[in-house]
């Protein structure tokens, strides 16, 4: 068989989807009508995920939102009482990228709570500078994370061995309640405190909804999805 494999201009770059096959100049036996367009098959995206990590795409898109979070806090902190800011914790204050490569992609619980417990997550620097840039304003920073009370002691050290080592408060996920629903009323409760979430910061719609702060900003990630109503 001599086949001659014709790409489509974009896919070139992909170097994998074609559009047509022919043999001689001639079409192969196959009925040509609708040839569906391909999606990426998952090889295609996890390279496409490793590059997007790997090649300061991620870390620039991060520092972009970072950026406009921090020009919103300095024109913001003067104007409210007792200004303050939220964090989350994972693909926020600290990655697991390196956890999600190792495991290529396929992260069991245990292989999680290995992770955790090995204290490898690593800062995620524009969001360190963003939070000394806050603190040294004397504005106050508070995490509020999806993770259980069960790893309390190991993610305060992990985050203060990364840098965050003189925050204002930690809110973990109340057992009873979904991701988003915690963290909703980890906020209220910080609101309640007297003070006002200037700006809230996390990688997932579920950091962010559901109120109880100024503005919120979504920082990238391209390694999970964490839905609002997740027990
Ligand atoms: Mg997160």
């Amino acid at each position: 068989m001599n086949l001659s494999i014709v790409e489509d201009s974009h896919s070139l770059f992909l170097n994998h989807k074609f559009q047509n096959v022919s043999k001689n100049g001639k079409m192969l036996d196959f009925d040509d009508t609708y040839i569906p367009e391909e999606i990426d098959e998952l090889g295609l995206l996890k390279n496409k995920i490793i590059n997007y990590l790997n090649n300061g795409e991620y870390e620039r898109d991060i520092e972009k939102v970072v950026k406009l979070a921090m020009k919103h806090i300095v024109t913001t902190y003067k104007e409210v009482n007792n200004p303050a800011v939220v964090l989350d914790i994972d693909e926020t204050a600290l990655s697991n990228a390196q956890l999600h490569l190792e495991n290529n992609f396929n992260v069991t619980y245990e292989k999680l709570i290995e992770w955790r417990y090995s204290q490898k997550a690593v800062a995620i620097k524009p969001v360190l500078e963003l939070y000394k840039i806050c603190k040294s304003m004397g504005i106050k920073v508070f995490f509020v994370t999806g993770r259980k009370k069960v790893d309390k002691d190991i993610t305060i050290s992990n985050l203060k061995k990364e840098g965050f080592d003189n925050f204002d408060g930690i809110f973990f996920r109340d057992p009873e309640l979904s991701v988003g629903e915690s963290k909703v009323k980890a906020r209220k409760e910080i609101v309640g405190m007297g003070y006002t979430i200037i700006a809230n910061i996390g990688d997932q719609l579920s950091d962010l909804l559901g109120g109880y702060s100024l503005k919120g900003f979504k920082l990238p990630n391209p390694l999970y999805y964490v839905s609002f109503n997740k027990k």
